[in-house]
């Protein structure tokens, strides 16, 4: 039977990173692939955050259009807002804020990459620093000692391959956190499903519309929010975008493709489409954990990263970069506890002491808070009331009111502010329910500034009665 120092299982963002910082250490390691190439089996996933160059910029900067070819750079989110009847009532676009401190960042949002071309170009760093990849093997079952600890994996075919350590890194419905019993199932509120639709599109068109000097400059990722259906994220390619929406398993109530098909058959999508060209490609349909927190994620020679490890965020499901930092502390993990020749669970807490100080750990922070409020607005239309029915006329009312010419501007002011008055009985406790603990958990310092907000609501008297 062969023996690794190392055995990797799955060959995504995640197990890719982990089995390049693991060979580079000149530890004998291997990664296995169900797919026939990394990234065959994966069509989601395919905007990369700023933090990515961050972390990993001498891999990073050899990501361009030239190897990737479905490259497009993001460098705003285009906000549409419909309403009941899905007509348009918003568009907005944001570009990165004055606040943001990371310089690259302030140039993009996302790079949107096909993960057919991702994934593999990934891979190549880790075989590139010596780790063996083995492509169309499927890792049925682990293998496990007398004593019930785990020693290796064992493939579709039977073959046994055993390893010091053993990293779960084969995403959502991981073998390796099943089997070695850190996750034997999901519970309904950790995991979404999400329908997503892959369109083709012209690339001409895309440019004049969407790229860098087209009309709309560089926005190549959006979000549709709807009154009736669950908030959807577009992301737009070199020739192509995606169209997504997902749900907790626990919150829908009815058939997810309807929602989607409502939202690609409304006018102001089918005017999109139409201008770029677009026809659909693909149809997927995949799992995602999104959880408040990640799931205990190691035991006795086990280290789970990535998805299969809950790691996505709890905002916005960002998944490729927390996959590929948890590989890469995993396998700084196995470097050290492999030297020390002792890979017991006890010795692996380093590994979670590590996520939770990192990046990815610190966005766990308000995970609890943030998933609340995320069920209860954007995602209401399956919640016990549905808050978008308020929030999204609300919100134009307070953004859009004051263009309108048809009355004296101070006339149209106060016109808002009775409109804005009559959403309070809403708004009032929903800010109290579900964005003041968001805040709490964020905030640094206390409410120290709250007498200075009280003293400016006492110098807010009319100064003539209407
Ligand atoms: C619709 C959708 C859109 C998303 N959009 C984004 C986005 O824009 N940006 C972002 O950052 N994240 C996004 N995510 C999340 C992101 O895709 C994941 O978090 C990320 O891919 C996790 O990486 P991973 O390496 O942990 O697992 P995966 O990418 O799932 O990779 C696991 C690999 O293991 C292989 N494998 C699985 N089981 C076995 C087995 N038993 N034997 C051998 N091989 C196996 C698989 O074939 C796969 O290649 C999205 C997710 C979904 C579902």
């Amino acid at each position: 039977m062969t023996e690794y120092d190392v055995i990797i299982v799955g060959a995504g963002p995640g197990g890719s990173v982990a089995a390049k910082v693991a060979a580079e250490a000149g530890l004998k390691t291997v990664f296995f692939e169900r797919g026939r190439k990394p990234g065959e089996k994966n069509a989601s996933g395919c905007g990369l955050g700023p933090r990515m160059w961050r972390t990993f910029p001498e891999m990073m900067k050899e990501l361009t259009p030239e190897n990737v070819p479905s490259m497009r750079m993001a460098g705003c989110v285009m906000n549409h807002y419909l309403d009941k009847d899905l007509k348009e009532r918003a568009i907005e676009m944001y570009y990165p804020t004055d606040s943001v401190t990371y310089e690259p960042a302030k140039q993009f949002i996302t790079m949107n990459v096909y993960r057919s071309e991702f994934d593999p170009w990934l891979a190549k760093f880790a075989t590139d620093a010596g780790a063996e990849l083995r492509a169309s093997v499927l890792i049925k079952n682990l293998v496990k000692n007398d004593a019930g600890k785990v020693i290796g994996v064992q493939t579709e075919k039977g073959e046994k391959i055993l390893g010091k350590i053993i990293i779960g890194a084969d995403g959502v419905l991981s073998v390796v956190s099943k089997m070695s019993g850190l996750n034997p199932r999901w519970l309904p509120n950790q995991v979404t499903i999400v329908p997503q639709y892959d369109f083709s599109a012209d690339r001409d068109k895309i440019d004049k519309i969407y790229g860098p000097d087209g009309v709309l400059a560089d926005a190549a990722d959006a979000c549709w929010w709807g009154v009736n259906f669950p908030s959807a994220y577009q992301v737009i390619f070199g020739d192509g975008f995606h169209i997504g929406l997902g749900s907790w398993l626990g919150q829908w109530t009815k058939n997810p493709i309807s929602h989607i098909n409502k939202l690609v058959s409304s006018k102001p999508f089918q005017r999109m489409m139409k201008a770029i060209d677009a026809k659909p490609r693909e149809v997927h349909s995949h799992l995602l954990p999104w959880a408040a927190e990640p799931i205990k994620t190691y035991t006795d020679n086990v280290l789970l990263i990535g998805d299969a490890g809950g790691f996505p965020c709890p905002l916005e499901a960002e998944g490729v970069f927390p996959a590929m930092e948890t590989g890469k502390l995993a396998a700084e993990t196995a470097i050290k506890t492999i030297a020390d020749g002792d890979t017991s669970k006890q010795a692996l807490k380093l590994y979670e002491d590590k996520w939770k100080k990192s990046s990815v750990g610190v966005e766990f922070e308000a995970g609890e808070s943030l998933q609340t409020l995320w069920r209860n607005l954007f995602f209401s239309t399956q919640a016990e009331k549905n808050n978008m029915e308020w929030f999204i006329p609300a919100y134009i009312e307070l953004r859009g009111g004051h263009y309108d010419w048809s009355e004296p501007h101070i006339v149209r002011f106060r016109q808002i502010f009775k409109k804005l008055r009559s959403y309070s009985q809403d708004v009032i406790p929903f800010l109290q329910k579900y964005v003041l603990p968001v805040m709490a958990d964020v905030m640094e310092e206390d409410m120290a500034t709250l007498p200075f907000l009280t003293q400016m609501m006492e110098n807010l008297k009319p100064k003539k009665k209407k």
